[in-house]
Protein backbone atom coordinates (compact mmCIF):
# COMPACT_ATOMS: atom_id res chain seq x y z
CA UNK A 1 0.00 0.00 0.00
CA UNK A 2 1.35 3.54 -0.63
CA UNK A 3 1.77 5.37 2.07
CA UNK A 4 0.95 9.17 2.96
CA UNK A 5 2.74 11.91 1.72
CA UNK A 6 3.61 14.58 4.51
CA UNK A 7 4.05 17.52 2.35
CA UNK A 8 0.53 16.75 0.69
CA UNK A 9 -2.85 19.17 1.50
CA UNK A 10 -4.92 16.04 2.69
CA UNK A 11 -8.78 16.06 2.12
CA UNK A 12 -11.61 13.88 4.03
CA UNK A 13 -14.15 12.56 1.68
CA UNK A 14 -17.52 10.40 3.06
CA UNK A 15 -16.47 6.70 2.23
CA UNK A 16 -20.05 5.93 1.90
CA UNK A 17 -23.49 8.06 2.24
CA UNK A 18 -24.99 11.13 -0.09
CA UNK A 19 -21.98 13.17 -0.64
CA UNK A 20 -19.67 9.99 -1.38
CA UNK A 21 -20.47 10.54 -5.27
CA UNK A 22 -21.02 14.06 -6.00
CA UNK A 23 -17.16 14.58 -3.67
CA UNK A 24 -15.25 12.25 -6.06
CA UNK A 25 -17.05 14.12 -9.37
CA UNK A 26 -16.51 17.57 -7.93
CA UNK A 27 -12.73 17.04 -7.36
CA UNK A 28 -12.67 15.04 -10.97
CA UNK A 29 -14.15 18.53 -12.33
CA UNK A 30 -11.36 20.51 -10.87
CA UNK A 31 -8.75 18.79 -12.14
CA UNK A 32 -7.98 16.11 -9.71
CA UNK A 33 -6.48 12.58 -11.26
CA UNK A 34 -6.68 9.82 -8.79
CA UNK A 35 -7.63 6.08 -8.73
CA UNK A 36 -11.07 5.10 -6.74
CA UNK A 37 -12.36 1.87 -6.44
CA UNK A 38 -15.09 1.34 -3.17
CA UNK A 39 -13.02 -0.30 -0.40
CA UNK A 40 -10.50 2.00 -0.71
CA UNK A 41 -9.18 4.36 2.19
CA UNK A 42 -6.76 6.23 0.59
CA UNK A 43 -5.64 7.77 -2.42
CA UNK A 44 -3.35 10.14 -3.87
CA UNK A 45 -3.69 12.52 -6.54
CA UNK A 46 -1.49 12.47 -9.46
CA UNK A 47 -1.79 16.48 -10.64
CA UNK A 48 -1.93 18.01 -7.70
CA UNK A 49 -0.31 17.42 -3.97
CA UNK A 50 -3.62 16.33 -2.71
CA UNK A 51 -4.56 13.01 -1.11
CA UNK A 52 -8.02 11.50 -0.27
CA UNK A 53 -9.04 9.95 2.83
CA UNK A 54 -12.45 7.80 2.94
CA UNK A 55 -13.54 7.93 6.39
CA UNK A 56 -17.35 7.46 8.12
CA UNK A 57 -19.44 10.87 7.92
CA UNK A 58 -20.02 11.20 11.34
CA UNK A 59 -15.49 11.07 12.21
CA UNK A 60 -14.92 13.56 9.32
CA UNK A 61 -15.23 17.17 11.46
CA UNK A 62 -13.39 15.76 14.26
CA UNK A 63 -10.61 14.10 12.35
CA UNK A 64 -10.23 17.75 10.44
CA UNK A 65 -10.49 19.49 13.61
CA UNK A 66 -7.30 17.05 14.99
CA UNK A 67 -5.34 17.71 12.12
CA UNK A 68 -5.50 14.35 10.91
CA UNK A 69 -6.42 16.04 7.68
CA UNK A 70 -6.10 19.60 6.70
CA UNK A 71 -9.45 19.64 4.32
CA UNK A 72 -12.84 17.37 4.73
CA UNK A 73 -16.30 17.79 2.73
CA UNK A 74 -19.27 16.63 5.10
CA UNK A 75 -22.72 17.64 5.41
CA UNK A 76 -23.30 21.00 7.19
CA UNK A 77 -25.83 19.03 9.50
CA UNK A 78 -22.59 16.56 10.91
CA UNK A 79 -20.51 19.51 11.23
CA UNK A 80 -22.98 21.22 13.60
CA UNK A 81 -23.98 18.60 15.25
CA UNK A 82 -20.36 17.34 16.59
CA UNK A 83 -19.74 20.95 17.30
CA UNK A 84 -16.02 20.20 16.26
CA UNK A 85 -13.33 23.51 16.09
CA UNK A 86 -12.92 23.81 12.46
CA UNK A 87 -13.57 26.29 10.06
CA UNK A 88 -16.32 26.66 7.38
CA UNK A 89 -14.85 27.67 4.26
CA UNK A 90 -17.48 27.41 1.54
CA UNK A 91 -20.98 25.68 0.99
CA UNK A 92 -20.54 23.40 -1.99
CA UNK A 93 -24.66 23.18 -3.38
CA UNK A 94 -24.75 19.74 -3.20
CA UNK A 95 -26.19 17.30 -0.96
CA UNK A 96 -28.83 19.68 -0.02
CA UNK A 97 -32.07 18.56 2.53
CA UNK A 98 -33.10 19.61 5.93
CA UNK A 99 -33.32 18.93 9.51
CA UNK A 100 -36.24 18.95 10.22
CA UNK A 101 -39.43 17.77 13.38
CA UNK A 102 -42.21 15.54 12.02
CA UNK A 103 -45.40 14.38 13.68
CA UNK A 104 -47.36 11.53 12.90
CA UNK A 105 -50.54 12.91 9.53
CA UNK A 106 -53.60 13.63 11.28
CA UNK A 107 -52.01 13.89 14.73
CA UNK A 108 -52.22 16.56 17.61
CA UNK A 109 -49.26 18.33 16.88
CA UNK A 110 -49.26 21.22 14.42
CA UNK A 111 -46.61 23.17 16.06
CA UNK A 112 -42.89 22.50 17.77
CA UNK A 113 -44.79 24.42 20.88
CA UNK A 114 -47.14 21.47 21.23
CA UNK A 115 -43.95 19.11 21.77
CA UNK A 116 -43.73 20.41 25.24
CA UNK A 117 -43.01 17.54 27.57
CA UNK A 118 -43.67 15.06 24.74
CA UNK A 119 -40.63 12.54 23.35
CA UNK A 120 -38.60 13.38 20.16
CA UNK A 121 -36.76 10.84 18.81
CA UNK A 122 -33.41 11.94 16.93
CA UNK A 123 -29.62 11.06 15.52
CA UNK A 124 -29.05 15.19 15.71
CA UNK A 125 -29.67 15.13 19.97
CA UNK A 126 -27.21 18.57 20.39
CA UNK A 127 -28.97 20.37 17.28
CA UNK A 128 -32.19 19.59 18.58
CA UNK A 129 -30.94 20.53 22.06
CA UNK A 130 -30.06 24.07 21.08
CA UNK A 131 -33.35 24.45 18.37
CA UNK A 132 -35.43 23.59 21.63
CA UNK A 133 -34.15 25.66 23.92
CA UNK A 134 -34.47 28.71 21.76
CA UNK A 135 -38.00 28.16 21.37
CA UNK A 136 -38.28 27.37 25.17
CA UNK A 137 -39.69 23.81 24.66
CA UNK A 138 -38.98 21.28 27.34
CA UNK A 139 -39.55 17.90 25.15
CA UNK A 140 -37.59 14.48 25.85
CA UNK A 141 -34.97 14.27 23.48
CA UNK A 142 -34.50 9.96 22.54
CA UNK A 143 -31.19 9.33 20.92
CA UNK A 144 -31.16 7.01 18.39
CA UNK A 145 -28.46 6.20 15.28
CA UNK A 146 -30.92 5.28 12.12
CA UNK A 147 -34.22 4.55 11.10
CA UNK A 148 -35.33 7.30 13.20
CA UNK A 149 -38.61 7.57 11.47
CA UNK A 150 -40.20 4.48 12.71
CA UNK A 151 -39.62 5.66 16.38
CA UNK A 152 -43.80 6.81 16.50
CA UNK A 153 -44.97 4.02 14.90
CA UNK A 154 -43.31 1.76 17.43
CA UNK A 155 -44.44 4.43 20.37
CA UNK A 156 -40.52 4.75 21.50
CA UNK A 157 -41.60 8.71 20.34
CA UNK A 158 -43.59 11.23 19.73
CA UNK A 159 -42.30 12.74 16.68
CA UNK A 160 -38.88 12.61 15.56
CA UNK A 161 -36.09 15.45 14.23
CA UNK A 162 -34.63 13.72 10.84
CA UNK A 163 -32.55 14.90 7.37
CA UNK A 164 -35.45 15.52 4.62
CA UNK A 165 -34.88 15.30 1.04
CA UNK A 166 -37.50 14.37 -0.90
CA UNK A 167 -39.88 13.60 1.98
CA UNK A 168 -40.42 10.87 0.36
CA UNK A 169 -39.23 8.63 3.88
CA UNK A 170 -41.64 10.88 5.84
CA UNK A 171 -44.78 9.91 3.85
CA UNK A 172 -43.70 6.54 3.78
CA UNK A 173 -44.08 6.44 7.72
CA UNK A 174 -47.20 8.60 7.96
CA UNK A 175 -45.07 11.78 8.79
CA UNK A 176 -45.45 15.40 7.60
CA UNK A 177 -42.37 18.00 8.89
CA UNK A 178 -43.98 21.09 11.41
CA UNK A 179 -40.52 22.89 12.05
CA UNK A 180 -37.70 23.03 9.91
CA UNK A 181 -34.34 23.04 12.18
CA UNK A 182 -31.30 23.32 9.74
CA UNK A 183 -31.12 23.57 6.03
CA UNK A 184 -28.09 21.98 5.25
CA UNK A 185 -25.54 20.66 2.09
CA UNK A 186 -22.26 19.70 1.73
CA UNK A 187 -19.39 22.42 3.36
CA UNK A 188 -15.78 22.58 2.85
CA UNK A 189 -14.04 22.42 6.07
CA UNK A 190 -10.70 23.27 7.36
CA UNK A 191 -8.51 22.49 10.13
CA UNK A 192 -7.74 25.80 11.25
CA UNK A 193 -3.99 25.47 11.90
CA UNK A 194 -3.54 24.49 8.16
CA UNK A 195 -4.96 27.79 7.07
CA UNK A 196 -1.94 29.92 9.24
CA UNK A 197 0.72 27.22 7.23
CA UNK A 198 1.60 29.43 4.26
CA UNK A 199 2.54 26.83 2.30
CA UNK A 200 -1.26 24.85 2.84
CA UNK A 201 -3.24 27.89 2.66
CA UNK A 202 -1.47 28.86 -0.69
CA UNK A 203 -2.97 25.25 -2.05
CA UNK A 204 -6.06 26.20 -0.06
CA UNK A 205 -6.83 28.83 -1.98
CA UNK A 206 -6.12 27.34 -5.27
CA UNK A 207 -8.48 24.28 -4.38
CA UNK A 208 -11.17 27.08 -3.31
CA UNK A 209 -10.92 29.03 -6.42
CA UNK A 210 -11.38 25.67 -8.44
CA UNK A 211 -14.12 24.44 -6.74
CA UNK A 212 -15.77 28.07 -6.65
CA UNK A 213 -15.16 28.03 -10.68
CA UNK A 214 -16.75 24.72 -11.01
CA UNK A 215 -19.63 25.70 -8.71
CA UNK A 216 -20.40 29.07 -10.49
CA UNK A 217 -20.54 27.18 -13.90
CA UNK A 218 -23.04 24.92 -12.92
CA UNK A 219 -25.34 27.70 -11.71
CA UNK A 220 -24.80 29.64 -15.20
CA UNK A 221 -25.38 29.42 -19.16
CA UNK A 222 -23.90 31.08 -21.71
CA UNK A 223 -27.00 32.49 -24.13
CA UNK A 224 -26.23 33.36 -27.37
CA UNK A 225 -28.49 35.55 -29.54
CA UNK A 226 -29.24 37.25 -32.90
CA UNK A 227 -30.96 40.64 -32.64
CA UNK A 228 -31.68 43.71 -35.02
CA UNK A 229 -28.82 46.91 -33.24
CA UNK A 230 -31.51 49.22 -32.32
CA UNK A 231 -33.08 46.07 -29.68
CA UNK A 232 -29.58 46.43 -27.91
CA UNK A 233 -30.24 48.88 -25.58
CA UNK A 234 -33.18 47.08 -24.34
CA UNK A 235 -31.27 43.39 -24.25
CA UNK A 236 -28.88 44.73 -22.22
CA UNK A 237 -31.00 45.78 -19.47
CA UNK A 238 -32.72 42.50 -19.59
CA UNK A 239 -29.48 40.45 -19.50
CA UNK A 240 -28.73 40.15 -15.67
CA UNK A 241 -26.09 40.71 -13.07
CA UNK A 242 -23.21 40.24 -15.59
CA UNK A 243 -20.48 42.39 -16.86
CA UNK A 244 -20.96 43.70 -20.41
CA UNK A 245 -22.19 41.56 -23.08
CA UNK A 246 -19.98 40.44 -25.79
CA UNK A 247 -21.58 42.10 -29.29
CA UNK A 248 -20.77 40.67 -32.84
CA UNK A 249 -21.52 42.84 -36.01
CA UNK A 250 -23.43 40.68 -38.75
CA UNK A 251 -23.02 39.92 -42.28
CA UNK A 252 -26.54 41.50 -42.98
CA UNK A 253 -26.92 45.20 -42.27
CA UNK A 254 -28.20 46.05 -38.96
CA UNK A 255 -28.06 43.16 -37.24
CA UNK A 256 -25.77 41.85 -34.16
CA UNK A 257 -25.27 38.84 -32.57
CA UNK A 258 -25.18 39.10 -28.37
CA UNK A 259 -23.26 36.67 -26.27
CA UNK A 260 -23.54 36.68 -22.56
CA UNK A 261 -23.60 34.27 -19.44
CA UNK A 262 -26.89 33.95 -17.39
CA UNK A 263 -27.46 32.71 -13.82
CA UNK A 264 -29.47 29.88 -14.11
CA UNK A 265 -32.18 30.89 -11.43
CA UNK A 266 -32.92 33.50 -13.86
CA UNK A 267 -32.98 31.58 -16.95
CA UNK A 268 -36.58 31.23 -18.89
CA UNK A 269 -37.34 34.66 -17.57
CA UNK A 270 -34.47 36.45 -19.24
CA UNK A 271 -34.94 34.11 -22.65
CA UNK A 272 -38.88 35.06 -22.59
CA UNK A 273 -37.75 38.96 -22.58
CA UNK A 274 -35.30 38.56 -24.76
CA UNK A 275 -37.45 37.19 -27.43
CA UNK A 276 -40.36 39.87 -26.46
CA UNK A 277 -37.33 42.43 -26.88
CA UNK A 278 -36.67 41.20 -30.72
CA UNK A 279 -33.71 38.04 -30.38
CA UNK A 280 -33.96 35.59 -32.23
CA UNK A 281 -31.75 31.85 -33.43
CA UNK A 282 -31.51 31.97 -29.19
CA UNK A 283 -28.36 29.20 -28.78
CA UNK A 284 -27.70 28.33 -24.75
CA UNK A 285 -24.78 26.17 -23.22
CA UNK A 286 -23.71 25.15 -20.64
CA UNK A 287 -20.66 26.30 -18.96
CA UNK A 288 -17.67 24.27 -18.29
CA UNK A 289 -16.25 26.18 -15.86
CA UNK A 290 -16.23 29.70 -14.37
CA UNK A 291 -12.81 31.67 -12.97
CA UNK A 292 -13.54 35.16 -12.31
P1 LIG B 1 -36.01 11.33 1.66
O1 LIG B 1 -36.91 10.12 1.70
O2 LIG B 1 -35.47 11.62 0.28
O3 LIG B 1 -36.66 12.56 2.28
O4 LIG B 1 -34.71 11.01 2.53
C1 LIG B 1 -34.83 10.79 3.90
C2 LIG B 1 -33.88 9.75 4.39
O5 LIG B 1 -32.59 9.92 3.84
C3 LIG B 1 -33.71 9.85 5.88
O6 LIG B 1 -33.48 8.55 6.39
C4 LIG B 1 -32.48 10.72 6.06
O7 LIG B 1 -31.80 10.41 7.25
C5 LIG B 1 -31.67 10.42 4.81
N1 LIG B 1 -31.07 11.63 4.21
C6 LIG B 1 -31.70 12.54 3.46
N2 LIG B 1 -30.87 13.49 3.03
C7 LIG B 1 -29.67 13.17 3.52
C8 LIG B 1 -28.37 13.76 3.43
N3 LIG B 1 -28.13 14.88 2.73
N4 LIG B 1 -27.35 13.16 4.07
C9 LIG B 1 -27.57 12.02 4.76
N5 LIG B 1 -28.76 11.41 4.88
C10 LIG B 1 -29.79 11.98 4.27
Amino acid sequence: MKKLNGDNLKIALQRKGRLAEPSLQLLKSVGMDFDYHEGKLFAPCRSFPLDLLFLRDDDIPEYVQDGVTDLGIAGLNIVQERGAAVAQLDCLEFGSCSLSIAVPRKGPFKTVFDLEGKRIATSHAAILARFLDEKGVRAKIIPISGSVEIAPSLDVADAICDLVSTGSTLRMNDLEPIELVLKSEAVLIANPSSLKDPRKKQLIDRLRIRFQGNIRARKTKYVMMNAPESALAQIRQILPGMKSPTIVQLAEPGMIAVHAAVPEEFFWDVIEKLKQAGASDILVVPVEKMVV
